[in-house]
């Protein structure tokens, strides 16, 4: 390896980050990761943090976790690649194929489709959507719907769904035909309402509102994240999800759950969906299908959608998207393993049990500092703490001050991801409760800081 004053200069010089400015790298020059172990990574001057950001929502199994080391490295050995296009296919993705079709099973949905993560896994779902619609002489069906605040990847279609201005403004115009409706934000909402199942309603209403002045007959989906992720982690209340699968059903609406960070046990739940009682149509996962170790995902495909499809005889229902990495051996491979050992931990039952004790620390944490002007989470292993610079306005934390409390947090010894005026903790679902008390501890430090 190079030595840290080598990788310190050339990182700035060289290199452009995902989701920074290009001159920030001289700025507030990023941690240079070199090692991790467990649940805890390692920077080039040693310093060893607890990774309460899971890496990005996706290292649930943490970074020792050995049967998809041992998976990847057999499987390069076996078959490092071969494509999945029509008329080739190879053993993992079929034995992965099956196993998924099992997991998501409650949820209705049988059917993989793979990509190489999940801005391709939104993109794939959305044009299946429309497909969908067109096999069935419904050709009008293109809009899409989806929620303010929501984060659906960066790929063209996603970002015309996402819900932020930051991930749209310098890239428009972008597709047209995607209209976006109130998100069930308790903190912040345009009716000013405080209580989580009259907000829910309202958003319904709302929805509802949208697909009547679009016209239900134009519009082919509305997709949602279980639990708002990226956005600043916003469960809505238990009412919420079911509702947009009623209102959806009623007006022949395909429901695309993003499932990209909720997937496999994030939430205390299997699925997000599952958590919510709900059956989507689509399902994008990614992420923690490889423990992150592994560039994957798999759009899951309900039964109702798939038939539509695979009874097709005018040929409309060949599908004109996929990936060279579709269906990777290798990812495939590692896909294997993790489900696997997600299943054989149950990590969703830790998930919900280290989630609730995260989220009571938090609320403690905020009555002691003024900054923090709202804490959510409370479903599993996601939670996110909003900084003001005054709880009677709610004015957002300037830059400095919530980077200070990244600062000194990480200095205490734990790394948290600062998105926004939120911090957002996504740890990986195997934390102990020490770990737990640790992330408490640091953060503590952090605010103490300011
Ligand atoms: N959808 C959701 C809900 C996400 O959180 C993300 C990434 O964080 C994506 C899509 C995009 O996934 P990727 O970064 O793997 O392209």
């Amino acid at each position: 390896m190079k030595d840290a004053n080598f990788l310190k200069e050339h990182n700035a010089r060289h290199l452009w980050h995902p989701m920074a400015h290009p001159a920030d790298s001289l700025a507030n020059p990023p941690d240079i990761i070199v090692e991790a172990e467990g649940v805890q990574i390692i920077d080039v001057d040693g310093h060893r943090t607890i990774d309460a950001v899971g890496g990005l929502w996706n290292v649930n199994l943490g970074y020792s976790c050995q049967p998809v080391k041992d998976a990847i490295t057999a499987q390069l050995n076996r078959l490092p690649y071969y494509s999945i296009f029509r008329g080739t296919t190879n053993d993992n993705v079929i034995e992965l194929a099956e196993m998924l079709a099992a997991f998501f099973a409650p949820d209705g949905l049988s059917r993989a489709f793979y990509t190489s993560g999940g801005s391709d896994g939104v993109e794939v779902a959305l044009r299946l959507a429309r497909q969908y619609h067109k096999i069935r002489g419904e050709a009008g069906r293109v809009k899409f719907l989806s929620l303010k605040k929501g984060y659906h990847g960066t790929h063209t279609l996603g970002a015309s769904v996402n819900g932020n201005a930051n991930f749209r403004t310098q890239y428009e115009p972008l597709m047209p035909g995607c209209y976006h409706t109130p998100a069930p934000y308790t903190y912040r909402n345009p009716f000013n309402e405080t209580d989580p199942e009259r907000l829910a309603q309202l958003c319904l209403a709302a929805i509802e509102d949208e697909i009547m002045f679009q016209d239900a007959s134009t519009i082919a989906a509305f997709i949602m994240e279980p639990v708002l992720g990226a956005g600043g982690v916003i469960p809505p209340h238990a009412s919420f999800m079911p509702g947009v699968r009623a209102l959806c059903s009623k007006h022949g609406i395909l429901l695309i759950a993003d499932e990209v960070i909720t997937a496999f046990g994030r939430t205390g739940g299997w699925t997000g969906s599952r958590h919510w009682g709900v059956r989507p149509d689509l399902l994008v996962s990614a992420k923690a299908i490889t423990n992150g170790y592994f560039p994957f995902g798999a759009v899951m495909v309900s039964e109702g959608v798939a038939e539509v499809f695979e009874k097709d005889t005018s040929g409309r229902g060949a599908i004109g998207s996929g990936y060279t990495y579709s269906g990777h051996p290798v990812g495939a491979a590692a896909a294997i393993a993790c489900l696997r050992e997600t299943e054989r931990l149950q990590v969703q039952l830790n998930a919900g049990a280290r989630g609730a004790q995260l989220f009571a620390g938090l609320q403690a944490l905020m009555a002691r500092h003024e900054v923090i002007g709202d804490v959510r989470g409370g479903h599993g292993l996601m939670c996110a703490l909003e900084l003001v610079a005054d709880r009677g306005s709610k004015t957002p934390i300037d830059k400095k001050t919530i980077g200070k409390v990244h600062r000194a947090t990480y200095e205490a010894g734990v790394m948290v991801r600062v998105s926004g005026n939120n911090i957002i903790l996504s740890p990986p679902l195997v934390v102990s409760e020490t770990d737990v008390a640790n992330i408490l501890s640091a953060l503590e430090a952090g605010f103490s800081a300011i």
